[in-house]
């Protein structure tokens, strides 16, 4: 799935009538996990029929777009489900009950193939249901030109703390040809460098995002000496909301650069299989939700600056995958245990503290940088893990071998 954004630019009186849509999403989404509530037996047909119901009874929700009510019930249904599935596989911890979605700076409206029109030469777009919300111009749509109309499956109107957005979701597989490198990286994350990899390589912490942490900050301070509900709290809450969307965009801008290009030069990439989510959880309390909502949060730990580096890091993993794909690269985690405390030349343990920045082997005298001779461990672990079936990683086997085979394939044609 491709999605590709454009900012809308209209009439305040249509951006309100934008909220309306987004409201009445958000209220069909909510009535429709109430209903499940009330009737725990009901399925994903039920709720799709309840939207029916729900149009006749309230006439704002009549006003939004059939297939946009069936997509807030699709959302509804994929909460409720996956609450299903983490109870079936007997996930720890919260099992992720649905909740009701509330009022916020942010959200959003999902139409599917109808209650949208583009323009002949695509740079304005107009929504035809109920609302009447009428015609935008669209700021970025030069992607659009490269794909036929009915390739559009759904298209998504987001509103974000500095404006609102429409997206178009392409139902195509991205794959992109490349020659093979003959290269295998392993990488090793950490706080003093972004990364270092097998060939002793660095990657820098991206510096912005500690600046930006220093604003965001003090915005904070300010924001909770304001008075609830007061003009001044709002305003405070969007200059927040427009700071969280700054460091979002930034470090996604940083993760799929970077992992763009260390997916492109290199066969393979073996990375730590990190559980950050709850690294950071269990360590530092909550994770601040920096994503590309730009949602304003509450950010309570003092170690803000390590759980931004875990973000940008899970982030740059998700790119480095999704690259992996595209481009036939064969992506491996492995099992974190001992990279560092083993020895990359002699394969013995040499144990050492975090302090310890230099590995030395009191085996066979191999002395290394402690990142450089983990990102060579985590290689190793990776090149092993692919070319043997059996061996114990939380990565798919199966889906390990397909893109091994994608590459082949590749390689040949
Ligand atoms: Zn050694």
């Amino acid at each position: 799935m491709l999605v590709f954004e454009a900012k809308l630019e209209g009439t305040n009186e249509q951006y309100g009538k934008l909220d309306e849509a987004i409201r009445t999403a958000r209220f069909v989404r909510n009535s429709c996990v109430r209903y499940w509530m009330d009737n725990r037996d009901i399925g994903r047909y039920e709720l799709s029929a309840y939207c029916a119901v729900l149009a006749k009874e309230f006439e704002w929700a009549n006003n939004l777009n059939s297939m946009a009510r069936q997509a807030s019930a699709e959302r509804a249904w994929s909460a409720i489900s996956r609450f299903y599935d983490n109870c079936k596989k007997n996930k720890p911890g919260k099992k992720g009950y649905p909740r009701f979605k509330k009022e916020q700076t942010h959200g959003s409206v999902e139409y599917k193939t109808s209650g949208w029109r583009l323009s002949a030469d695509r740079r304005y777009i107009t929504f035809s249901d109920g609302f009447e919300v009428g015609t935008f111009k669209m700021w970025g749509t030069r992607d659009l030109h490269f794909y036929q109309l009915k390739q559009f499956k759904r298209v998504r109107v987001v509103r974000r703390a500095d404006g609102y957005y429409v997206q178009f979701c392409v139902d195509q597989e991205r794959l992109e040809k490349r020659e093979p490198t003959l290269k295998t990286v392993g990488i090793d994350v950490g706080l003093n460098h972004f990364y270092t990899d097998s060939d002793g390589q660095t990657v820098a912490n991206p510096r912005h995002l500690r600046k930006s942490e220093k604003s965001l900050k003090r915005l904070q301070r300010r924001l909770s000496k304001t008075k609830k509900g007061s003009k001044n709290r709002a305003k405070f809450r969007n200059k927040l909301a427009r700071a969280h969307l700054k460091v979002s965009r930034q470090r996604k801008d940083f993760a799929v650069k970077t992992a763009r290009c260390v997916v492109q030069s290199n066969d393979l990439v073996a990375y730590e299989d990190l559980k950050v989510r709850n690294m950071v959880s269990q360590r530092v309390g909550r994770v601040p939700r920096l994503e590309a909502t730009g949602e304003p949060v509450r950010v309570r730990n003092r170690h803000l600056a390590k759980s931004i580096s875990d973000a940008a890091w899970t982030q740059f993993r998700e790119w480095v995958e999704y690259f992996g794909k595209v481009f036939g690269v064969v992506t491996v985690a492995v099992p974190p245990h001992y990279t560092s405390q083993n020895c990359s030349n002699c394969g013995k343990v040499v144990k050492k503290s975090l302090s310890t920045r230099t590995h030395t082997c009191h085996h066979c005298g191999h002395t290394q940088d402690r990142d450089w001779n983990a990102a060579r461990n985590i290689l190793e672990r990776g090149l092993r893990t692919v070319g043997h079936t059996g061996t114990s990683t939380s990565v798919d086997e199966t889906d390990q071998y397909s893109r091994l085979g994608n590459s082949f394939k590749q390689v040949n044609s």
